[in-house]
């Protein structure tokens, strides 16, 4: 069996022929801002030493200087649905939101990633566009269960399976024998299944719902996802195998998550900037840019989150990135517009600005958007400012303010719940194994991301 890393990135990248030292006085190491240097030699970190103020750069005093941001929940959407997002535009605004690994999603591309084949067709068309680093999910489907292996083999770094209709034909959910026999067959060599986790029997309505935004919540009710949550953490005690919960929105279904864990379930869970900062009596009427599956609930449920992240039982915070064109997002009815928030360049600054409202420091939700994301996607070694680490940082102004302005990020399509309100904490630049790839109020021109694939030859 034979190991090996590839790569897709074509050109752009130069390699930093002399070691470069950036220093801050507020440098995120170990868990903790500290004045340090970091020095960088050939895209890594190489040493990280004494504020120097004589360092290549030095940040000013209002910044810090943080690990770039892991977001294992993007879509990227291609091939086929390039009009949604696509790989330059969404790597853009993730290099723009400080992010500089993302895990890309099995769908919405088409084809959907569900075979070795379609992984190849998604990294050729990925190839000379990505401004930040790239791996893939691949998807569960009831065609493909008994052939997962072939995947994984193929360098995805985990399958994602729905138990509710994806809302893509092609990419069917997984009843609960069929849940069952995906993590069986994943225990067998330690795969990781991540979990749209909506039951579709507590979920009613299908076709017009109307133009508010409770109307489409109570159709989509928070038990959904408790019981779907609760089948997950049933199968994976039974199979013994790895089980992810994505996007989680019921704050209540965290104590089932609790009991689990400490019981010894291999289960992690991510929420989203969305549930975090944003309060569903607040969407206004007709508002499609606020819609997702699971929904975004009321601030007491978004309470419930918030000591879920505090107290570590949720593992990461990931913006679930699920962009469509202004016009499937442009339905006033919330039952009729395409479901999905666009999410990824205002992820850090959204849940800053909503940490600090709740007196909640920057240093201590800082794990859940780097390390926390990397070690689920089993991407080693990423989120930290350590010796050794691809030097991946971000200068961030954490007490700057800023309006979101919906057509100056960098997706394909303007549309972001965000747009309009003023939020804290700007990403003024952005390096890539030390490479500066985004600056802001620049647009993005260097595309030095390379994929993060791992792919098994047998010998
Ligand atoms: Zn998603």
């Amino acid at each position: 069996m034979l190991m090996t890393v590839t790569s897709a990135k074509r050109g752009a990248f130069s390699v930093i022929g002399m070691s470069t030292r950036i220093a801050a006085r507020r440098t995120f190491v170990d868990g903790r801002f500290v004045p340090a240097t970091v020095v960088i030699d050939e895209g890594r970190i190489t040493d990280v030493t004494v504020f120097d103020p004589m360092a290549d750069r030095v940040l000013p005093d209002d910044a810090v200087l943080l690990p770039g941001l892991v977001d294992s929940h993007v879509h990227l959407d291609e091939p086929g649905r390039t009009e949604w997002e696509g790989f330059a535009t969404g790597t853009a605004a993730a290099a723009a939101g400080g992010v500089t690994t993302v895990v890309d999603m099995p769908l919405n591309s088409s084809p959907v990633t569900t075979t070795p084949e379609a992984l190849d067709a998604k990294r050729a068309a990925a190839v000379g566009k990505l401004a930040v680093d790239v791996a893939y999910w691949g998807g569960a489907v009831p065609e493909n269960l008994g052939s997962l292996r072939a995947l994984a083999d193929a360098g995805v770094v985990g399958v994602k399976c729905f138990l509710s209709p994806s809302g893509i034909d092609e990419f069917g959910h997984l009843d609960a024998e069929q849940l069952e026999a995906c993590l069986a067959e994943l225990a067998e060599f330690d795969g990781l299944l991540i979990v749209h986790a909506e039951d579709p029997a507590h979920l009613h309505a299908d076709g017009a719902l109307g133009p508010h935004y409770a109307d489409f919540e109570a159709s989509r009710p928070p038990v959904s996802e408790r019981a779907a949550i609760r089948r997950v953490i049933e199968a994976a005690r039974r199979t013994g195998a790895r089980a992810h919960i994505v996007h989680v929105s019921d704050g209540e279904a965290l104590d089932d998550v609790r009991a689990a864990k400490a019981e010894g379930v291999r289960l992690t869970v991510e929420t989203c900037p969305h549930y975090l900062t944003l309060d569903a009596a607040e969407v206004p009427d007709g508002a499609a840019a606020f819609k997702c599956c699971p929904p975004i609930r009321g601030a007491a449920n978004r309470d419930l989150l918030w000591a879920g992240v505090v107290d570590g039982t949720i593992d990461a915070v990931v913006s679930d990135h699920s962009p469509a064109t202004v016009e499937l997002k442009s339905n006033p009815d919330f039952g009729l517009a395409w479901g999905g928030i666009a999410g990824l360049q205002t992820g850090l600054s959204s849940v800053h600005t909503a940490a600090r409202g709740r007196g909640i420091p920057l240093e201590d939700f800082l794990p859940l958007v780097t390390t926390g994301p990397a070690r689920i996607a089993g991407l080693a070694g990423l989120g930290v400012i350590a010796p050794g680490a691809p030097a991946h940082l971000v200068a961030f102004a954490p007490d700057e303010e800023f309006v979101v302005d919906a057509t100056a990020l960098e997706y394909r399509n303007p549309v972001s719940p965000w747009h309009g309100q003023t939020l804290t904490g700007v990403v003024r630049e952005t390096w890539l194994r030390g490479e500066s790839v985004f600056r802001r109020g620049e647009p993005v021109t260097v595309r030095a991301g390379r994929e993060l694939v791992t792919t098994v030859v047998e010998a």
